[in-house]
């Protein structure tokens, strides 16, 4: 039986040109990603320019690093240059949360226990509140309150005597997890003795089990809507698994309302990632869903580089249609069939299929590696858009 609570539903965005977003109750889950650069010095509109692109590739929100007050001007500026829902990262100075919240700013990610007194927790929620800015209250299992800290070491010296290293180590991932739920119960009392409605929680852990645990304690308990992540999840692909197995145990139980997959990667691979997650959990529809073989040594075309050619333009199209790209003839025109537009290679040519049916066969014999690229997209691209 699932038992945890629906989330409530905040809005987000919508001050000026900004998109307004629902997250929690019903609302689909948003994607999110965080911007990989500083904001000093940075060239706002080539910035404005690559969160169009993020949007047309699913993305639905975009996080900033703001570590100074430069930078908290660079960000106000920044969200009147974008209909792109902007989070502003503030860690330590409260200062910047407040200079950010005059901008359109969509979010603020604070995490209260590196903020200092509650009072300054408290001026945060109160020009939240004024400027209608949600909060996103975040606690990661490496900032942990001191006390939780000694609480669970306590616990290690006392279970280190008595159990054997797997079950121990079980142990200590479900101590952090309580502690990292824990923590985030104990600065959301301060947002609701506030009155303060608009608070998205995250807990994150570099361990899945632990993330996933802390967040299905959570959810049990509140109603807050929980933003997903594995923090430092690691390069692409470690860090694609580890998202992927957090992610999909805690949708399937209707946990998670936001969600960033973290990697030491681009932007677009991160939104990428992510929209891919949402689909297969059958959180996202729409769009195109892209089919390729893996390609073997049999004769046919290189598979790997039409999709790294297409696989950007064909992620941001809106159309929701089928794709299958396909090496040769041995799977290429059962896959092509099924598919809206398929392409197959067979030995020397390239066939490209719509709604099942060959509708091109490019001879590519005689022509040059640049050639027979060319040939291919452009009669590919003639398809695609008449779909
Ligand atoms: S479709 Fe052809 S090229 Fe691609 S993996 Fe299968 S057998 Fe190999």
């Amino acid at each position: 039986m699932n038992s945890t609570i629906v989330p409530r539903k905040i809005e987000i965005g919508g001050k000026g040109q900004v998109k307004k977003l629902t997250l929690g109750g019903s609302s689909p889950i948003l994607l999110q990603t965080m911007w990989k650069e500083s904001l000093l010095g940075a060239d706002l509109n080539y910035i404005a320019k690559s969160l169009n692109e993020f949007e047309q590739l699913g993305c639905d929100l975009v996080r900033f690093a703001v570590p100074d007050m430069d930078s908290a001007e660079q960000f106000v500026k920044l969200t009147r240059l974008t209909p792109m829902p902007l989070v502003a990262d503030i860690h330590f100075d409260y200062k910047l949360a407040l200079r950010c919240m005059d901008g359109d700013t969509a979010k603020i990610r604070i995490n209260p226990g590196n903020i200092g007194s509650k009072e300054r927790t408290q001026a945060v929620i109160q020009k939240a509140k004024d400027t209608g800015t949600v909060i996103r209250i975040g606690v990661n299992s490496g900032s942990l309150p001191s006390a939780l800290k000694k609480q669970i070491e306590e616990m290690k010296v006392k279970q280190n005597l008595s159990m054997d290293k797997k079950a121990f180590e079980d142990e200590i991932s479900a101590l952090r997890a309580g502690a990292l739920t824990e923590a985030a119960a104990q600065e959301l009392e301060i947002f609701e003795k506030a009155n303060f409605k608009n608070a998205v929680v995250s807990m994150k852990a570099s361990n899945v089990w632990e993330t996933v645990r802390a967040n299905e304690i959570f959810a049990k308990k509140f109603d807050n809507p929980l933003h997903l992540g594995v923090t430092e999840a690691g390069p692409l692909i470690q860090g694609i698994v580890k998202s992927t197995i957090a992610f999909y145990r805690l949708l399937e139980q209707n946990i998670g309302s936001t969600i960033r997959v973290s990697l030491s990667d681009s932007c677009e691979n991160e939104i990428i990632a992510g929209r891919e997650i949402l689909a297969e959990c059958g959180k996202r529809q729409g769009g195109i869903r892209l089919v390729s073989c893996p390609r073997c040594g049999r004769k046919g075309f290189d598979v790997q580089g039409f999709v790294k050619r297409w696989q950007t333009k064909l992620l941001s199209e809106k159309k929701d249609i089928s794709i299958a790209v396909m090496g040769c003839v041995v799977n290429g025109p059962g896959e092509g069939k099924h598919a809206d537009l398929g392409v197959t290679g067979a030995e020397d040519s390239v066939i490209i299929f719509k709604h099942g049916e060959i509708i091109k066969r490019l001879d590519l014999k005689n022509l040059t590696e640049e050639e027979k690229i060319e040939a291919v997209d452009k009669a590919f691209n003639e398809e695609l858009q008449s779909l």
